[in-house]
């Protein structure tokens, strides 16, 4: 399971493999049941950061898509200037980002679409795209330098 930045998760973050073995048709679900995304009370979750809400099974939270993934963005926190572009276009919300303050990526719900890398504004970009078996460490070495504007 992959963590970022000082947001850890809960335990639960990414436990189940989203794989076609496991997974349960609409029709297997009888009419009428309701599927609750959380374990008990859900009131003031949207004032309780992700972390900290207790998720059911059913939420994808509990569940990680990390295999379905052939490239992912890595991050350089050195370039970067906390525009959250990545985080408001980022299409699963898979962008950590606290206080305004970029933290990196949740690789248990990343798809690699690319998005965060198109629309990151820094020269070079601060979030580029590598194979999804490239070490993060040797990615970051392999960072391009600055481009110069053409005259
Ligand atoms: S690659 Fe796509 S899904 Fe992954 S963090 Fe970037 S925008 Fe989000
Ligand atoms: S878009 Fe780029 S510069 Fe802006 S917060 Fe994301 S990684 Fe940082």
């Amino acid at each position: 399971m992959s963590m970022t930045g000082s947001v850890g998760g809960t335990d639960r973050r990414g436990v189940r493999e989203l794989g076609a073995e496991e997974k349960v048709g609409w029709d297997a679900v009888p009419q009428g049941v309701v599927l609750t995304s959380f374990d008990g009370t859900s009131e003031n979750s949207a004032l309780i950061k992700p972390e900290d809400r207790v998720y059911s099974d059913f939420n994808s939270y509990t569940a990680t898509v990390a295999s379905w993934r052939i490239i992912k963005p890595v991050y350089n926190r050195d370039i970067c200037i906390d525009c959250q572009n990545c985080w408001v276009w980022c299409p699963d919300t898979s962008i950590i980002s606290r206080d305004k303050q970029m933290l990196g990526i949740d690789y248990d719900h990343c798809k690699g679409c690319g998005v965060c890398v198109e629309v990151c504004p820094t020269n070079p970009k601060s979030l580029l795209m590598f194979g999804e078996n490239m070490d993060n460490d040797e990615a970051l070495a392999a960072w391009p330098e600055k481009k110069k504007k053409a005259k």
